[in-house]
């Protein structure tokens, strides 16, 4: 990146950043890696405060010497005779620290299995002319633009994107990026990319902090899901008014029968699902217990359950459903024209094409505690991990709780 040249668009902005590159290139410390590619006398190597490269001593003719020509011939160590010909005592010693701290991370092996970092000033963590080093590729100083756009471990996320985001690669700086190519981006776009890089920011903190590991992949699927939630927030303000005053669940009136769905995550991955159908009289007439990989995300899992509730009431013959679920969002959802192309709204269509089965499907929401039987299945879904289904018997742990609650 830092032999960028000013080819594309060049503006004030981004000539004065190619001229800035110059300086920054200078605040860098060369990566020393296995000493075949620095110069002694040409490469700020040697761990300081200031990155500075060290003047040659008239005796030394060679101007191009690199720094792997001062170790040993194995590779793991100094050659002190070389080093003493060449430098004072006290820079020996920085130097000697340029090859041999344990920095963490991704560095060149030495070839005798060390890990041949360089300017760790803490031991822990690289600085690069003040800068630290990215906690999430461990290979480059953590500007802002690296952190938020540029590292290598985003990339996946501006594949993914349903948007272009490509011209990101030829800017340094996200306000260049955004001044520059933002104004024929359509509202959603430069909004999502506000979300986007929010998320990216939350995700190298969690790890960071936390330790907690957000895995690149899951970060476009996020951004959709905040996006989704966004519209529907927009959509429905007025209607959250209207909701159901019974905090009871109530049997279905004839001819419908009513489908209770709930479902959840995993903390190991995945998630689980589960739903019952009653009749009129409070009858189980169906329940499945299902138990996925993927995806392991609230809203997608509801859906989910919703899908695989529409198919179960499908193949035991109802004709009048009532779907309810606590999961306000996704209800919401389905009351809500989505035209977007989010994982959400493919199962979203997909529950829709399922309606058509039927001769009337109505959504509710309804309170957490009126869903307690089907709260009840997902649990048992959740400790079992089987995909079970019943149409013909109601499961005896069912039986035995259903007129309880
Ligand atoms: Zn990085």
């Amino acid at each position: 990146m830092l032999d960028a040249k000013s080819g594309y668009k060049p503006s004030a902005i981004w000539r004065s950043l190619v001229v800035g590159k110059e300086v920054l290139k200078k605040g860098l410390r060369r990566s020393i890696g296995n000493g075949r590619m620095t110069g002694v006398w040409t490469d700020p190597w040697v761990p300081s405060k200031v990155p500075i490269v060290l003047p040659r001593p008239n005796h030394i003719e060679t101007k191009n010497e690199k720094v792997h020509e001062l170790r040993t011939e194995d590779g793991t160590g100094w050659d002190e005779g070389k080093l003493a010909a060449r430098f004072e005592e006290g820079m020996r010693s920085h130097q000697k620290r340029a090859f041999g701290c344990g920095a963490r991370g991704r560095h060149v092996d030495m070839g005798n299995g060390q890990q041949g970092g360089l300017l760790c000033e803490n031991g822990v963590q690289m600085r690069y002319g003040g800068i630290l080093e990215c906690s999430m590729c461990n290979n480059e100083p953590e500007g802002v633009f690296h952190a938020l756009v540029d590292c290598p471990e985003l990339q996946i996320l501006w594949a993914m994107a349903k948007y272009d985001y490509s011209s990101r690669v030829y800017h340094t700086n996200i306000l260049e990026w955004l001044a520059m190519e933002a104004a024929e981006w359509s509202d959603e776009q430069l909004a999502s990319l506000a979300v986007a890089i929010y998320l990216v920011w939350e995700r190298r903190n969690k790890k960071k902090f936390a330790s907690e590991v957000i895995h690149a992949e899951e970060l476009w699927q996020r951004v959709e899901r905040v996006m989704d939630e966004l519209q529907i927030v927009t959509f429905t303000e007025d209607r959250s008014k209207s909701e159901p005053i019974s905090f009871e669940w109530e049997k279905p009136e004839y001819p419908y029968t009513k489908l209770n769905i709930d479902a959840s995550i995993i903390k190991e991955g995945g998630g689980a699902l589960g739903g019952i159908l009653r009749d009129e009289t409070g009858a189980c007439v169906g329940a499945y217990t299902h138990f996925v990989q993927y995806p392991n995300d609230p809203l997608l899992l509801e859906a989910m359950a919703i899908r695989n509730g529409l198919d179960l009431a499908h193949k035991v013959g109802c004709t009048h459903l009532m779907v309810e679920s606590d999961a306000k969002m996704v209800i919401d959802i389905l009351r809500t024209p989505c035209d977007k192309a989010s994982t959400l709204n493919a199962l979203y269509r997909e529950i829709l094409r399922s309606c058509t089965n039927f001769q009337v499907v109505n959504f509710n929401w309804i309170p957490r505690m009126c869903n307690l039987v089907a709260d009840f299945i997902f649990r048992k879904a959740r400790i079992d991990c089987k995909n079970v289904v019943w149409t013909d018997s109601v499961p005896l742990y069912l039986s035995e709780v259903i007129f309880d609650i």
